[in-house]
């Protein structure tokens, strides 16, 4: 192999060792999040808060988004290094960038620490870099649904 070329995929390529950065974004206007979700015979994808809602209610799931932007970049941090093969085999590497992530989370959540640093496992274990964000999503997730619960209701 020589010094041009990168091992990628399992093969040895010529290819640019830069990696190419992909971009999916969601169809809703102004979302942030990747739209890996295609709706039946749709070509542009929708993010999992986006999708399955009404029309309607996007901007405001936008809004959402756009308001905890510090956790939806989080989220999208640490899909980019699961996606990475450098990064995602590489345990020190992971565990350096969680310990970044909440340090760069931290302090633009004051009063949110209970719900968004890291913690344990159901299992009881320290939750991993992966596990982490899954629970990020998830409060994102909770999050709009409150925000159109509420809305409804009004
Ligand atoms: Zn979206």
């Amino acid at each position: 192999m020589s010094q041009s070329q990168t091992y990628r995929g399992g093969r040895v390529t010529d290819e640019p060792t830069e990696p190419q950065r992909m971009r999916y974004p969601c169809m809703a206007r102004q979302c942030m999040m990747p739209g890996s979700i295609f709706p039946a015979g749709a070509k542009e994808g929708v993010c999992a808060w986006h999708y399955g809602t009404n029309a309607s209610d996007w901007p405001r799931i936008t809004q959402i988004l756009l308001d905890w932007g510090c956790v939806a970049y989080e989220i999208n941090e640490a899909r980019r290094v699961f996606t990475d093969p450098e990064t995602r085999c590489a345990p020190k590497v992971l565990d350096q960038l969680y310990k970044t992530a909440w340090e760069r989370l931290q302090p633009l959540v004051p009063g949110w620490e209970d719900a968004l640093a890291p913690g344990k496992t159901k299992a009881g274990f320290a939750e991993s870099y992966g596990d982490w964000a899954r629970r990020l999503e998830k409060f994102l997730g909770t999050q709009v649904h409150a925000s159109i619960s509420a809305r409804r209701a009004a």
